[in-house]
């Protein structure tokens, strides 16, 4: 006889895969699982009791049942679905940009209630929080989400000679630190860092957005997006966010593309 498996869990749809006429495969994000795949049976028919929950950023109680490998879903409960997103093409765009960074970053069986809870909290300022440009919200969590996923760069002083008052430094964004323009030119001609080009990634940054940074490391996922950046200061730190997060990772995201080309 196959195994069988209950779980409840509070749950984020991050992702959603039709199949067939009215079945969905969905990605939960969850606090205390990670990720989780779940077979919707007829979730995609709006008459579906379940069809609420089963929605791309919709926030639920799941009973789940597990059968063989897959689980299914026994009843839901619905919480939030950050429905002002809906509303807005560009809202909607960095919000699924923003669900597939979650997804590239939860493992399945991995408790991750920090990634959870950034991830609820940037769909909720997407929604709401009107008076945070969008950029600075999607700056933040790319930053933020890097910093939870395991690069976390030290941006206290210069990596080499300690200096921390120079009015601008370079970000080395793939060894993680700062450098003051004087060490910046002795790093890239060192020969041992000159070997591997794909490492060599500087890039300006001044001090507001170094604090912004700053500030973001040590805030936590509830209070990281409080903070204020003139709009010049803004355009870097959006480039500095996305191009750190993607460097790291090692790839960027169709969701990303989509959502630059519908801004402009
Ligand atoms: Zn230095």
């Amino acid at each position: 006889m196959a195994q069988t498996e209950d779980l409840e869990v509070d749950g984020l749809v991050i992702r959603e895969v039709t199949t067939g006429e009215s079945d969905k495969v969905i990605t939960l994000l969850t606090a205390k699982h990670g990720r989780i795949t779940i077979t919707g049976k007829g979730v995609s028919s709006m008459k579906n009791r379940h069809a609420a929950s089963a929605q791309l950023f919709s926030y639920s109680t799941f009973q789940l049942h597990k059968r063989g490998n897959f689980w299914y879903i026994r009843d839901t409960f619905f919480i939030e679905c950050f429905m002002n997103i809906r509303y807005d093409v560009e809202k909607l765009a960095l919000a699924n940009y923003v669900c597939d960074v979650a997804s590239d970053f939860a493992l399945e069986n991995v408790e991750d209630p920090e990634l959870l809870s950034l991830t609820l909290n940037t769909l909720y300022a997407i929604a709401n929080l009107d008076k945070i440009p969008l950029e600075q919200i999607k700056g933040a969590f790319e930053f933020r989400a890097a910093v939870q996923g395991g690069f976390m760069p030290d941006l206290y002083g210069c990596a080499v000679c300690g200096c921390e008052d120079e009015a601008e430094y370079s970000l080395d964004v793939m060894n993680g630190r700062i450098l003051c323009k004087k060490c910046r030119t002795l790093v890239e001609n060192d020969p041992s860092f000159i070997e591997d080009p794909s490492a060599k990634i500087f890039i300006r940054i001044t001090q507001p957005v170094l604090q912004a940074l700053r500030y973001i490391e040590a805030a936590g996922t509830k209070k990281f997006l409080s903070f204020t950046l003139d709009k010049v200061e803004l355009s870097l730190f959006a480039v500095i966010c996305e191009r750190y997060l993607l460097n790291h990772l090692e790839h960027g995201f169709t969701s990303l593309e989509y959502y630059k080309n519908i801004k402009i």
